[in-house]
């Protein structure tokens, strides 16, 4: 985490609970631009820079094992994601 005015606060960031991931594949299919993929019969970032933010995967998830963080600085704090 960067504190100087107008640096980022919090980089993009997709955090995967593996131990809620029931690995059913949804978040992969989904994703517009193939930036997850399985891993171990588990859903894994296979290309963080691909990640447009779309909430896609957070949304669908049946099981809450994804969340996903846009950047944030700190002009935008008020943006929850
Ligand atoms: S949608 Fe959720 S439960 Fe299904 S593979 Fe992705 S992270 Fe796992
Ligand atoms: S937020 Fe959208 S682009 Fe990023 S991994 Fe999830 S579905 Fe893919």
């Amino acid at each position: 985490m960067i504190t100087r005015r107008g640096k980022w606060l919090r980089q993009k960031k997709i955090d995967i609970h593996v131990n809620l991931c029931k690995g059913c594949e949804i978040c992969v299919e989904l994703c517009p631009v193939d930036a997850l993929e399985m891993k171990d019969f588990k859903a894994a970032v296979k290309d963080l820079d691909k990640c447009i933010a779309c909430m896609q995967c957070e949304l669908r998830c049946p099981d809450f094992a994804i969340e996903v963080y846009k950047k944030i600085t700190r002009r935008n704090l008020w943006l929850k994601k």
